[in-house]
């Protein structure tokens, strides 16, 4: 439950979640419905979004790294593949955890044979040029001999109607066959939205089920999951013509009613919400510049707002988006260790 001591914290809905997931999951029925929950599950809590999420139903889960998998040993024996392959450093780990690794280079392909390492998923690139072994490496038999369960490609523009995404597809699409892979997966939360062509055997959304909207087709379908929540350290009367914070970026122009807030740019707050950024659904707008644990906001439209309560910081992640220049995935991702995260 909710922490007492800390004056920070984050709300967590798992029931949002969970819904969230099911509905990419009815996109295309056919597929599987997997999820990334690298980087500490977008920020939220990897094991507890990856409860929440096997909970609705989900069974292939994404992390970048073997130490994000053995933070997930917990909960046994779920399957979690390892996005960025398997070092040599790693080959420990990767021996001991269930966890398979993504390969992703001609060099991992061959430490896992060499290995003996058993099942694994492979990355190829089909034009994003950032992991993944060519095209031309599979079709030459680079993967013969290696018991893949998942073959997979990243999608480098599914959040634009670009002709790339139907270019990667094209390709991947080619090596349907080409291996002994039992399935075949492509699309991210925003590759989700452009067709059952681009679902293959299995989908692996992360923003989307964390509450982000990277295709406006989304919108009104996913459910917030995260809310700030912050506390009041001290009410003070700015009296007209003022400043308020760092800079006194902002001036009263009549007597305004101020709460000081414990939130900051070392919370992940961004300095971009300076006189952007907003409370309870826009009623207390932030005024003045976002200090590095501390946040203004204009409360003259509730006098009963007083030291020690709480309020609920905006973030609806498109919205905050655009006041910040963050994308989406930063505003999650960039959420501190001084909030008290607890899940309802
Ligand atoms: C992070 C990641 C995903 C999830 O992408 P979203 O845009 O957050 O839905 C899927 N696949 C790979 C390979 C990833 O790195």
């Amino acid at each position: 439950m909710t922490p007492a001591s800390s004056p920070l914290r984050l709300r967590l809905d798992g029931e949002a979640l969970g819904r969230n997931w099911r509905w990419l999951a009815s996109r295309n029925p056919l597929a599987a419905c997997g999820a990334a929950i690298k980087s500490n599950g977008y920020g939220l809590g990897a094991v507890e979004a990856m409860m929440a999420l096997a909970n609705a139903g989900c069974r292939d889960f994404f992390v970048a790294t073997w130490a994000e998998a053995m933070e997930l040993e917990v909960l046994g024996g779920l399957p979690v593949s390892v996005l960025h392959g398997v070092r040599e450093d790693d080959m420990a780990l990767a021996h001991t955890l269930r966890a398979r690794p993504v390969l992703s280079t001609p060099e991992q392909v061959k430490r896992w044979l060499r290995a003996k390492g058993g099942a694994c998923d492979v990355m190829v690139d089909t034009g994003m040029n950032r992991l993944g072994v060519s095209v031309e490496d599979v079709v030459a038999g680079l993967l013969d001999n290696l018991e893949i369960d998942t073959l997979m490609s990243h999608l480098a523009c599914a959040d634009e109607d670009s002709p790339m995404n139907a270019r990667q597809r094209a390709y991947f699409a080619g090596l349907a066959g080409r291996t002994k892979a039992k399935r075949m997966s492509l699309a991210n939360s925003a590759g989700i939205m452009l067709g059952e062509a681009y679902a293959f055997d299995l989908v692996r959304p992360g923003l989307a089920l964390y509450g982000g909207v990277p295709r406006p087709e989304m919108a009104g379908h996913i459910r917030p999951v995260v809310q700030p929540e912050v506390e009041v350290l001290q009410r003070r009367l700015v009296h007209a013509g003022e400043s308020v914070g760092y800079n006194a970026i902002w001036t009263a122009k009549a007597d305004t009613e101020v709460a000081i807030v414990n939130l900051g740019y070392a919370d992940g707050y961004s300095r971009g919400f300076s006189n952007q950024g907003s409370s309870s659904g826009g009623l207390f707008p932030v005024i003045g510049r976002v200090s590095m644990d501390l946040v203004s906001l204009d409360v003259s439209a509730a006098p009963e707002v007083a030291e020690g309560d709480w309020l609920a910081i905006d973030y609806d992640l498109p919205t905050a988006s655009a006041q910040t220049g963050l994308s989406q995935y930063e505003l999650l991702t960039g959420l501190g260790n001084r909030f008290k995260r607890y899940w309802v």
